[in-house]
């Protein structure tokens, strides 16, 4: 809840992305809209004054070019006028100027004008229009008054023009009625179309210019053109063919006529060019009219280069508003690049980088580190983002404790799994070899519990397992461990137990362990096999200990002795044991395998007391074979029962062939492993041996270690029993290497005590082992045992030993093992039985 309030609250002190994004890209876009709109007003308004202005100014054109129109039309009219001075041509005049004065009116009241401050430029042009309209009036007032005196020169050309077509018809008609007068007529026409062109370049040339003067030779020859064609006429008239056709004379007659009216009118325009009559007006008009109208053309060319120059300026400023623009739109660029530069800093700093912080952070988390940095909160979705991290990774730890819970229990008996115990192990080996502390494992398997299952049911079988865990747990000191091994496995670590505390601890298990169960309502017991490894002797590290155990574990529960410690003999494992066990079922067949011999004496008297068997393997390619490396061998592949027998049969036998040599080698000692004391037919294979050799069972010594009795006390007390029934011998072989205490001993049928080379060898130089050899020798007589030394190298020993009050010794010192036909050699006879036949240099 509490929680809750502040991360609501922290919320509130930090915007969202979004919120902020919304807020600053609404701000952008109304910066952007604020722009266009002003620019978009600015431009239009420019542009509709500018558009105004244009459409204004093309109106101003507009009259600008009709007034033009206008003067062209007046100075036309004027040269039309003073051509051929008409009422028409008069009142034509008159109304241009008028029209002229209108459209100047409306110019001088035009907008356009009025603004640009023009009206006054152009008060001049209506006084100039008046004084033309008043020189016009009077040089047409001039014109008009001299077209009353003469003829009009128009009037000339249509009276020419008339008089010389009447003239070609009536001379063509002539003509064609009169062959006679073909040629000249002809000659006449001709020369009338001389004159005609002549004439005709006269007044054409008259035409563009008023003013211009006519050449004298140009009439002169047309003068001459008419008197020749007068001439002409004159002859033509008189011919006779003349008179001889009555309609000839008419036709002479309009010719004569025609040609005179035509001189005539030739004679006016004489009149009207030579004599000047017409020219009159033409300084007027050149020195006052002509100077009006330069002044006008002057006037309207300089009003349209001033509006051309507006236009310019026009342009120009259209031109700025176009620039005006153009830096807007790069304004506007530049400032949405730095929006986007700014944007993305931010983005960086407050999405981007935080996000590559968190990626960091989950990476290494991924891969076991600790987090060391995480990124700050700038807004909500990385507050979000860093919430759902932290969620995740509470969540992912939590499941990652029960996954290694999990991982390290068994789910059903809910102890640590293999697993753990592993784990531990290592750990326990690690501290171990720093403190020199010792320490043991042990791996206790339920005999038979496949056979439960499938008989009771697994629910059963799980039930099963379930109490022996929890019995297992509640007999663990608080140092100890306890995990479930395998299906019906459970493994124990015991943290600085000896060999013997193992053994001890072993025992108690197996005794509770024994102990019937209740399942609902059965009752059920279920025996178990212990295998022991101890650290360091059997192991160093934590494969080889739990391998060790498992060997150990495999021993108890094939030969049933209930708790096994490792031995290195049990372990088979290497190469060459097991190409060992293959070639030993051979080595017998083969008679690879023979005996030895080694004697033993009494230690005060020194005198032979009996033999100890020692087998020997002679194997063809390897050469002679300990027996302590082949014996673990033929233990471990079950020929050791073989084997046994064997060397029983063997033994017995040379035992025969001495007797009967009279020989007697004392007591017969031969040693049996552990296994053949659990194998059901060992009792009966002595039996018949024995039989067999007809040999004694009271010189037969049966040397069994202490180890292998003690895995299985009761068991051993049994068979031993019934061994004893038979009246052999026994002996405990290897005492003080196990860890049996003198009160078990005590329960052995047992006649003597080996007590181990290993102490034997080191008693003149170690304290400890002269101790426990004294010690041994009192304890094994006040049980009244008699004690076998072995080892005895030295003649110290030996006397250390007679000091002692040892009863019997062996080793290199007094004899070494040797053949049947060497030790032969040395026998005393059956006869000097009991008395001291053979000193002990003989053997030497
Ligand atoms: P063990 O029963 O303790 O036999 C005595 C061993 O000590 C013999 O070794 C012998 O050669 C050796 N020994 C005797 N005196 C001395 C001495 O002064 N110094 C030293 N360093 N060693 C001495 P071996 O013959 O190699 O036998 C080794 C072991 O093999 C025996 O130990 C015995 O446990 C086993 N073994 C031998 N033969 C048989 C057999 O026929 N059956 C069975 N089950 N085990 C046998
Ligand atoms: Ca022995
Ligand atoms: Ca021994």
């Amino acid at each position: 809840m509490n929680d809750k309030t502040t991360k609501n609250q922290v919320d509130e002190d930090v915007y969202s992305l979004r919120q902020r994004y919304l807020f600053v890209s609404s701000f952008i876009v109304l910066l952007i809209f604020a722009f266009a709109w002003l620019a978009q007003n600015y431009v239009s308004s420019h542009s509709e004054q500018h558009r105004q202005n244009i459409e204004l100014r093309h109106q101003a054109t507009q009259y600008i070019r009709q007034l033009r129109n206008e003067v062209l039309q007046i100075e036309k009219g004027l040269e039309a006028f003073m051509w051929g001075p008409t009422d028409r041509r008069h009142n034509e005049v008159h109304h241009r100027i008028d029209a002229a004065l209108q459209y100047f009116e409306q110019l001088r009241q035009h907008q356009w004008i009025i603004q640009n401050n023009m009206t006054s430029e152009l008060g001049d042009f209506a006084l100039d229009l008046k004084a033309l309209h008043i020189t016009l009036h009077r040089v047409m007032t001039m014109r008009i008054r001299k077209s009353t005196e003469v003829i009009s020169l128009d009037q000339i050309k249509v009276n020419i023009k008339q008089a010389d077509q009447r003239f070609t018809s009536s001379a063509n008609a002539l003509r064609q009625t009169s062959q006679p007068l073909t040629q000249q007529l002809t000659t006449t026409l001709l020369l009338k179309e001389q004159l005609q062109t002549l004439l005709r370049a006269l007044l054409y040339k008259e035409t563009p210019t008023i003013t211009d003067a006519v050449s004298p030779s140009q009439l002169e020859q047309i003068e001459s053109v008419y008197e020749q064609i007068n001439k002409m006429l004159s002859t033509i008239s008189t011919h006779p063919e003349i008179n001889s056709n009555p309609q000839h004379q008419p036709l002479i007659d309009r010719m004569q006529n025609a040609h005179r009216e035509s001189q005539f009118s030739f004679d006016d325009l004489k009149v009207i060019r030579v004599n000047g009559t017409f020219q009159e007006q033409i300084p007027y008009l050149k020195h006052t009219v002509e100077p009006h109208f330069e002044h006008l053309w002057e006037y309207l060319n300089k009003l349209d280069s001033s509006i051309d120059d507006f236009s310019k300026v026009e342009a120009k400023e259209l031109g700025k508003v176009a620039n005006l623009v153009a830096k807007v739109v790069w304004l506007l660029c530049f400032f949405g690049l730095a929006v986007i530069s700014v944007a993305y800093l931010y983005f960086q700093s407050t999405v981007l980088q935080p996000i590559a912080t968190l990626a960091r952070a989950l990476k290494g988390y991924a891969q076991g580190e600790k987090i060391e940095s995480l990124p700050e909160v700038h807004n909500v979705e990385t507050r979000h983002l860093l919430d759902a991290y932290r969620e995740m990774h509470a969540q992912v730890q939590d499941r990652q404790q029960a996954l290694e819970h999990l991982a390290m229990h068994d789910s059903l008996t809910t102890l640590p799994n293999r697993y753990h115990l592993m784990g531990r192990l290592q750990a326990l080996c690690e501290t171990s070899q720093q403190s020199q502390a010792v320490f043991a494992v042990v791996i206790l398997g339920l005999d038979r519990f496949k056979e439960i299952n499938d008989t009771l049911g697994q629910y059963t079988g799980d039930a099963i397992l379930k109490k022996y865990g929890q019995r297992l747990q509640f007999l663990l000191r608080g140092t100890d461990s306890i995990a479930r091994y395998s299906g019906d496995e459970f493994a124990l670590l015991l943290p600085g137990a000896s060999r013997d505390e193992a053994l001890y601890v072993a025992r108690k298990i197996h005794r509770v362990m024994e102990t019937p169960i209740d399942i609902e309502g059965i009752s059920l017991s279920v025996s178990s096999s212990i295998g022991i490894a101890l650290y360091p002797e059997n192991g160093q590290d934590k494969e080889e200990l739990t391998r060790r155990a498992n060997i150990a574990i495999a021993i108890a529960k094939r030969y049933k002795i209930s708790i096994a410690l490792y031995e290195k003999r049990y372990d088979t494992s290497s190469v060459e044991r097991l190409s060992l066990a293959g070639k030993l079922r051979q080595a017998i067949h083969d008679h690879e395998l023979h005996l030895c011999f080694q004697p033993q004496f009494t230690v005060h008297q020194r005198e032979l007391s009996g033999v100890e068997v020692l087998c020997r393997w002679n194997e063809p390619e390897r050469g002679l074979i300990s027996p302590e490396e082949f014996i673990p061998v033929a233990e471990h592949t079950g020929q050791i029962h073989v084997v046994t027998e064997w060397v029983v049969d063997t033994a017995l036998q040379q035992a025969k062939i001495w007797h009967d040599k009279g020989l007697d080698c004392g007591i017969l000692a031969i040693n049996i492993s552990a296994f053949n004391l659990h194998a059901p037919n060992f009792y009966h294979m002595l039996e018949k041996q024995l039989q067999k050799w007809d040999y004694p069972a009271a010189r037969l010594m049966l040397e069994i270690t202490e180890t292998a009795m003690m895995a299985d006390p009761e068991h051993a007390i049994k068979i031993l029993g019934k061994l004893k029934e038979l009246g052999l011998k026994l002996s405990i072989d290897d005492y003080g290497t196990g860890f049996s205490s003198l009160s078990y001993v005590k329960q052995l049928p047992v006649n003597e005590l080996k007590i181990d080379k290993s102490f034997v060898m080191e008693m003149t130089t170690d304290e400890n082992d002269a101790v426990i050899v004294r010690s041994t020798i009192e304890l094994a007589h006040n049980l009244g045992l008699k004690v076998v030394a072995e080892g005895v190298d030295t003649q110290e020993k030996q006397d250390l030993l007679d000091v002692l009050d040892c009863d019997y010794m062996q080793g290199f010192h007094v004899g070494k093992p040797m053949l049947a036909a060497e030790i032969e050699q040395h026998l005393p006879t059956r006869k000097t039985k009991g008395s001291k036949i053979h000193h002990l240099k003989d053997f030497r």
